[in-house]
């Protein structure tokens, strides 16, 4: 039996006044259970980011209900939010956002410091931990203009994982780099180590989508779901 980490149950998003508003999500229902590889496809502007703000708990701004492992999200303190956010997500964007003037070892330490339950004096081997994690160990000193666009990628993943998060969220994380490179990237984030963790991943690229265990699509709003 497989465990619901999420349930949304009949989301809508609008943006702008309620008169002239533009509706990206029209009742969404997406259930995902902890484990899961699942792929969010749709064309640009269709509302893929916007659903992983919702599920990455960025966005408060949704109607319907969000639960995360049971509990309604809108039952919960601004405390628990941010903790939850800190410690049990984790974010890879299409341009890394990594800290430029850091070294990889340090923008991969920076989640820990909003984590009460790691000491700052763990930081750097933990940091180093995972960034052997993702064949980057021996470019631990380095800036990120020093690394090519693949490398810039590992580290942001080894960010996303530092905390140990129950759920990764990439958006577009291969936007930016070419084929080879985004099957390595792929490959990386299907096969992490942290066993269990259950990874959304928002792409247009089919055969990345294909690589996942489920996939959903938004098609004017509404999500159409694969048959699994
Ligand atoms: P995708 O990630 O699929 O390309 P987005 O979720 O970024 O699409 O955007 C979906 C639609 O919502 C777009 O039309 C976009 O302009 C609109 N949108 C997204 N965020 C905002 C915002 N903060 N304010 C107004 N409109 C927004
Ligand atoms: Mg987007």
């Amino acid at each position: 039996m497989m465990n619901k980490l999420i349930e949304l149950r009949n989301i809508s998003r609008a943006f702008g006044r309620t008169q002239q508003a533009t509706r990206v999500l029209e009742s969404i229902d997406l259930t995902i259970d902890d484990g899961d590889k699942l792929a969010i496809v749709g064309p640009s502007g269709s509302g893929k980011s916007t659903l992983l703000s919702i599920i990455g708990l960025l966005d408060p701004h949704y109607q319907g209900d969000y639960f995360l492992r049971g509990r309604n999200i809108k039952a919960l303190e601004n405390k628990q939010l941010s903790q939850l956010r800190n410690n049990q997500i984790g974010w890879i964007f299409q341009n890394f956002n990594l800290i430029s003037h850091l070294s990889a070892l340090d923008n991969v330490a920076i989640p820990m410091r909003y984590n009460q339950n790691i000491k700052s004096k763990e930081y750097n081997e933990r940091a180093l931990h995972a960034l052997d994690v993702v064949g980057l160990a021996d470019k631990y000193a380095l800036k990120p203009s020093e690394l090519s666009g693949g490398q810039q990628q590992r580290v942001a993943i080894a960010r996303a994982l530092i905390n140990e998060p129950s759920l990764i969220l990439a958006d577009e994380p291969t936007g930016n780099l070419d084929s080879h490179t985004s099957s390595k990237i792929i490959e990386l984030l299907l096969n992490l180590p942290t066993s269990g963790a259950t990874l959304v991943i928002v792409t247009h690229d089919a055969n990345i989508a294909q690589q996942c265990s489920r996939r959903v699509k938004i098609h004017d709003g509404s999500l159409v779901h694969d048959h699994q």
